[in-house]
């Protein structure tokens, strides 16, 4: 049929189905076939169409000890013994091996995904190569504390810290932006000396096992970066998270997902870190900069088809600006085109998968049977008839719901919100910190008092005045409450992929 190990991340098949493109598992610094107890292939579909575009190898738990066995043989090895210079050196060819490629990181992102490729172009690829850039910065640039202390003897002592990498860090990453969220935390674990073995979403396998083949042009030695194929619970997903050889785990995705990995963590007591969901507000005074709060807010609902961690799903609207807040974002939302990713008119992908869709769709029908009044869409688009098996959505709008509403309280993660009026600062505050998330806010005002007092009193990890998902890489970035545990971000990661150690020298 095929060969077992392979150089390539992606090849055609040779045998019975010859159009499915194969990914492989990456161990070890070779592309291998699921080998052992519980290996297998499982479809990966395309968003667009249904149709299946490639057979992933599911790891078996056998292969997941693989990996993880040879992340720590590197971390023992020359990977271990690199200076910060040589590390940063490898990481800066592996964002120049990213840019090199960067059509087939293109192309294979935007296969699994079904996004426009104007939107990976700008962001999930250049950014999956900006990580490696910035955390080899940091790692390079950061200073280290030192107290010198005064002792019953007078002659003192040195305190120094040193950081040192916390080891084998297993790395679970969800679908929505697929090379960018992995990348934030590879880069960071690679820059800080440690070892990873990623478990991609089952949804977006693809641009993970490229990364083998830059990772292999780059000079990194094998073992430092792994990939392992499949699901959760009984999975990769699983067998990574409980693997007594992984030393922490980093982890993107449901606050459901994020609890059960936590669970598992505590065998060994290794450290998490999360990031979760989100039911994020957007918070517009009538005050606000009129053109500048619509065009942000359009983007932070719709783009990615709402399948973005900090994207807006309650839009709470000042009462006088109301009415003409509302039909300034329905016109935007209906002049989003959905199509194809290469047409230079698509304004909206699909969501990524039919069990997505239908999740999303169930909460356009609950908002529908609670009352909501539908502004606009609230159901499946017209497609061509060669696109009507994809997984499409209209965008969406409503009005007519509370706070208590579960179309205000849960996260849908599409293309879609609630907007709502508010009467007073201290109300819209109230009733925005009412949600068990806690992950991001946007609030659009040109008072700039207000905008800081709100700032300060919203309860999440990144709020945004006048604009959203402007990011500055050198950040924090996280959520509070259910949405998150830790900070990833400049020096922020540092303080999770390393451990800090205190050296204390009598004088
Ligand atoms: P998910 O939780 O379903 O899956 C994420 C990953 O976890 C996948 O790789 C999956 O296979 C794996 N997984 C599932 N169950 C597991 C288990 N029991 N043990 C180990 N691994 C397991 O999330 P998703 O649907 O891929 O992504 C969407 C969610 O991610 C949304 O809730 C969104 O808000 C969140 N998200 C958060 C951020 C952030 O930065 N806070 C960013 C992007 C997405």
């Amino acid at each position: 049929m095929h060969d077992t190990k392979s150089t390539a991340a992606v090849s055609g098949e040779s045998g019975r189905r010859p159009e499915a493109k194969l990914v492989r598992n990456f161990i070890d610094g070779e592309y291998r076939d699921a080998s052992g107890e519980g290996a297998r292939w499982f479809d990966k579909r395309s968003p667009l169409d249904d149709s299946v575009i490639a057979r992933v190898a599911e790891a078996s738990r056998a292969d997941v000890d693989a990996a993880v066995r040879a992340a720590r043989a590197a971390l023992a090895g020359p990977w271990g013994s690199l200076s910060i210079a040589q590390r940063v050196d490898l990481l800066y060819a592996v964002a120049d091996g990213i840019e090199r490629r960067f059509d087939d990181f293109l192309e294979a992102e935007v296969a699994d995904t079904g996004k426009p490729a104007s939107l990976a172009r700008h962001i999930d690829i250049p950014r999956g190569a900006a990580n490696f850039k910035i955390f080899a910065d940091v790692v390079k640039n950061v200073p280290g504390e030192s107290f010198e202390m005064t002792t019953p003897d007078g002659r003192g002592a040195l305190n120094y810290a040193i950081r040192r990498p916390v080891g084998v860090v297993g790395v679970v990453c969800p679908w929505n932006l697929p090379l960018l969220l992995m990348t934030w935390k590879v880069g960071p674990a690679l820059a800080c000396g440690n070892t990873v073995v990623v478990k991609p979403s089952e949804e977006t396998p693809q641009t993970a096992a490229l990364l083998g083949e830059v990772m292999n042009a780059a000079g990194v030695p094998r073992g430092v970066y792994n990939v392992v194929h499949g699901f959760g619970p009984g999975s990769a997903g699983e067998f990574v998270t409980t693997h007594p050889g992984v030393n922490a785990i980093t982890f993107t995705g449901e606050t459901r997902t994020g609890a059960a990995i936590m669970k598992a963590a505590a065998d060994g007591a290794r450290p998490v870190s999360l990031e979760m969901g989100g039911k994020n507000a957007a918070i517009v005074f009538a005050d606000c900069d009129f053109d500048a709060a619509i065009e942000g807010t359009l983007r932070s609902c719709f783009v990615n088809s709402g399948q973005v961690c900090l994207g807006t799903e309650r839009i709470y609207v000042e009462r006088p600006l109301f009415e003409r807040f509302v039909a300034a974002l329905k016109e935007g939302a209906e002049r989003l085109r959905p199509g194809r990713p290469e047409d230079a008119t698509t304004g909206m992908g699909p969501l990524i998968s039919q069990e997505h869709r239908n999740k999303v769709l169930s909460y356009y029908r609950k908002a529908v049977e609670l009352g909501a009044t539908v502004v606009t869409g609230g159901g499946v688009p017209d497609m061509p008839a060669d696109l009507r098996g994809g997984a499409w959505v209209q965008p969406t709008l409503w009005t007519g719901l509370g706070d208590d509403s579960p179309i205000a309280r849960e996260e849908i993660f599409g293309p879609c919100a609630l907007i709502m009026p508010f009467d007073s600062e201290e109300e819209v505050v109230r009733r925005a910190n009412a949600n068990e998330y806690g992950l991001a806010t946007a609030i659009w005002t040109t008072n700039l008092a207000r905008a800081h007092r709100v700032a300060g009193a919203i309860e999440v990890g990144i709020a945004w005045v006048n604009s959203w998902f402007l990011r500055d890489l050198r950040t924090a970035f996280g959520g509070a409450k259910q949405s998150g545990i830790g900070r990833e971000g400049g020096v922020h990661s540092l303080e999770f992929y390393t451990e800090l150690k205190n050296v204390c020298v009598k004088l």
